[in-house]
């Protein structure tokens, strides 16, 4: 097929990847003037949508960057902190000054502290590598934070450029839409920007005459447990609506699974209650530590799912890791999935995840 260039972005037309740059429907080529399908959603319902970009793609994009005067804004999503966040942004985007908008809020149990969590925030991002001005929690489903949110891009901008980044999946275009509804009148002047040297179109919004907010593709990232996923097992593992926690009183040497995707040991500290915040339709199972081993090589894909049979092929093998906890209250957090609140008091356990999406901890945000 000769080279098709969308006249909105001028990304290269394919027809074959939905969430990649450049896609169109077949159909789209006949036109006289080929747009893609995102440019198209742009154009006639003023609606962005996600594309995802490949590693060197992002590498490209992230460089355009850094030869701008800009705000940077991170998206990441607050339930997968450690899936979401893209590290590698400060070394590529140079002294621009970053923002870090924690989105999901809506999902928290209403007794969550929400200091304590951007605490947790910006200590993790700082810990990456990565310090940010400011953190501020919001929902972009629900509108919750968009006010601050708002505020604090005016601050930091200082009249420059916005750009807003994330991986995909944190709800970076939930986000975006929410706020071209907010400023009404506006919405009109969106455009995509065509930015020499990159295949990739950034969305162009108005923030005044001289400056503008632009949404750039979401990052695929390998950390994120979505990423080893079917759409339905990720569907499985995403809450839907605030969670509800569930408590298990566990011996020393019992075993909690979470679907197959994770697992935990309680090891030693007496008999003790564990608190845990995972999507409510997701299944936790109990056993003993001694069956553990063998009730997942029986039934991971069946009784402990997700994974099901499609996912079970991709997903990493289980690392494991032997943690002592003795500072207080702890959270023990799995990125993509949930946590589990640890009491206080000597307390030993093993946990368990897919190589390469670390388990982390923080002080209980409950
Ligand atoms: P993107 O890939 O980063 O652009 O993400 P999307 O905007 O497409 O959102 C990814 C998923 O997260 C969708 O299923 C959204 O409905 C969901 N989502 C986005 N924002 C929120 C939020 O604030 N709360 C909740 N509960 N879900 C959200």
């Amino acid at each position: 097929m000769e080279e098709i260039i969308c006249q909105g972005c001028g990304a290269s037309i394919q027809t074959e990847e939905e969430k990649k740059p450049g896609y169109a429907p077949k159909s789209a080529l006949e036109k006289e003037v080929v747009i893609c399908k995102r440019c198209f959603r742009l154009k006639h319902y003023n609606e962005v949508q996600d594309v995802s970009l490949t590693d060197d793609d992002f590498l490209k994009m992230i460089s355009e960057i850094r030869n701008t005067d800009a705000l940077i804004v991170q998206v990441v999503d607050i339930f997968d902190f450690n899936g979401s966040f893209i590290n590698s942004l400060q070394r590529l985007t140079g002294s621009n000054p970053i923002l870090l908008a924690g989105n999901k809020v809506d999902l928290l149990p209403k007794s969550t502290n929400k200091n304590k969590l951007k605490q947790w925030l910006h200590h993790s991002a700082k810990e990456e590598g990565l310090p940010v001005k400011d953190v501020l929690l919001v929902s972009a489903e629900k509108g919750i934070g968009f006010d601050e949110l708002e505020s604090a891009i005016e601050t930091y901008r200082e009249g420059k450029d916005v750009y807003i980044v994330g991986s995909t999946n944190v709800g970076k275009s939930t986000l975006i839409n929410k706020l071209i509804n907010r400023t009404s009148g506006i919405s009109d002047a969106i455009t995509t920007s065509y930015f020499p040297g990159t295949t990739l179109g950034f969305i162009d919004i108005p923030l005044d005459e001289d400056s503008s907010l632009y949404d750039t593709p979401g990052v695929i990232n390998r950390k994120q447990m979505a990423h080893y996923l079917s759409d339905e097992d990720v569907k499985a593992i995403t809450p839907g609506k605030e969670i509800k926690p569930r408590v298990f009183q566990l011996n020393e040497q019992q075993t909690l699974y979470f679907g197959g995707l994770a697992r935990f040991d309680f090891n030693k500290g007496g008999r003790k209650s564990f608190v845990c915040y995972f999507a409510n339709q997701l299944n936790i199972h109990r056993t003993k530590l001694e069956n553990a081993d063998d009730l997942y090589q029986r039934h991971v894909g069946e009784l402990l799912s997700p994974p099901g049979q499609e996912s079970m092929e991709l997903l990493p093998e289980f690392e494991k890791n032997t943690m002592k906890l003795t500072e207080g209250k702890t959270d023990v957090v799995f990125p993509g999935l949930g946590w589990i609140t640890i009491p206080e008091g000597d307390v030993t356990v093993t946990v368990y995840s897919p190589k390469g999406v670390t388990i982390s901890i923080r002080p209980s945000l409950i």
